[in-house]
């Protein structure tokens, strides 16, 4: 008797010493939303409200994901492309912040993100289940429709004007490439606004928004997947208030006749982008930035994209490459925050500088 109680005493002084301190609970929220998995974790005493806090995220997503699908036909986008070059009123002011944010990082890539892509991601059959490759012809016919500074977009005027958008007959547009990232700021945004100071917002495999720490203080810490073994991370990097997103060959493809044919198209020849590049990760605080940028950094290259990241600072940004030869790149600001995974320790990793 006189044990257990010893026992329950001891166990008990341990739990409450400082080193022993208990985390918080995560809570955990899982969706599916914008064509994958999303899962929302935040770490915050009030287990019952944060639930249906991230709870109330989810249906947001669910919300805007409505207004963005290209496929649904009562979203936004689907009218646009639906309007034979007719105006579509916006519907909110986070629709056109998104389509403002999105065509500006089309316009500073010089092109290589290109929100009017879309004819073309469909005659490969990205958008269902049936892939095909267009002939040489057709693909010269769908790169003449990739143009995105033929999107009329009215400005802003606030609710009782909300201004309007606009594609040319036989133009579609899609946001894919970066409404994660978009839709991962707003998250965050409201995450940090009700308080809570550390969450992992995880929008599907490609992007993900880190709120603040871990709850000990330590950065999250976040894998970089191994295009050649899908299934394993070669790399770790480090976030606090920080996000990152990769765009890789092997996240959606098909094969046919022993070629890879990938869901990022060079918006000059409407074919998947042959770079040299199978993935590309971007770490900014930004998470738009990180999805925009990884998808177009994967259309130019390494020496294109290493170069683009040394023209735009004011973008805050920096990058991990590897290319088809399986070679390693990574800029010089994620020094500190950069490692190996384990296994992957006698990987050569060249930095940019
Ligand atoms: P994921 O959506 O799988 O995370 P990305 O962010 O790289 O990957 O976006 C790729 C998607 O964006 C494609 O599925 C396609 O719908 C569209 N897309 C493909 N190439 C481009 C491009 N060069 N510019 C803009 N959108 C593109
Ligand atoms: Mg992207």
């Amino acid at each position: 008797m006189k044990k257990r109680l010893l026992c329950a005493l001891l166990a008990l002084s341990l739990l409450t010493l400082p080193g022993c301190k208990r985390d918080p609970e995560p809570v955990e929220v899982t969706a599916f939303a914008m064509d994958t998995v999303i899962q929302l974790t935040a770490y915050d005493g009030n287990t019952g409200g944060t639930r249906a806090f991230l709870g109330e995220l989810t249906a947001r997503l669910a919300e805007l994901d409505s207004q963005l699908s290209a496929t649904r036909e009562d979203s936004f986008v689907y009218a646009v492309n639906h309007a034979g070059g007719e105006w579509v009123e916006v519907p909110d002011s986070t629709v056109f912040a998104l389509l403002h944010d999105a065509l500006s990082l089309c316009e500073t890539t010089g092109g290589a993100l290109d929100i009017t892509a879309y004819p073309a991601v469909k005659a490969w059959g990205f958008t269902g289940e049936e892939h095909r490759v267009p002939s040489p012809a057709e693909l010269e016919t769908l790169a003449e429709k990739i143009d995105y500074t033929a999107v009329a977009l009215s400005d802003w005027a606030g609710e009782r004007h909300r201004g309007g958008a606009a594609l040319p007959q036989g133009m579609e547009m899609d946001l894919g490439a970066v409404a994660k990232g978009f839709a991962g700021d707003l998250l965050a945004g409201e995450v940090r606004d009700v308080g809570i100071t550390s969450a992992l917002l995880d929008l599907g495999q490609s992007t993900i928004v880190a709120v603040g720490s871990k709850p000990q203080g330590t950065p999250w810490r976040i894998g970089v997947v191994d295009p050649a073994r899908p299934g394993s991370y070669f790399a770790v990097v480090e976030l606090e208030d920080c996000a990152m997103g990769t765009s890789g060959g092997y996240q959606r493809y098909f094969e046919q006749d022993g070629i890879t044919y990938w869901h990022i198209l060079d918006p000059d020849t409407a074919a998947p982008a042959r770079s040299g590049l199978v993935s590309v990760t971007v770490v900014s605080p930004c998470a738009l930035t990180c999805d925009g940028l990884s998808t177009a950094l994967f259309v130019m290259g390494l020496e294109d994209g290493a170069q683009f990241w040394q023209d735009h600072p004011e973008l805050d940004f920096e990058v991990i490459f590897v290319t088809e030869t399986g070679e390693i790149y990574r800029t010089a600001g994620l020094e500190g925050r950069f490692s190996l995974a384990e296994g992957y320790e006698d990987r050569e990793v060249k930095v940019l500088e």
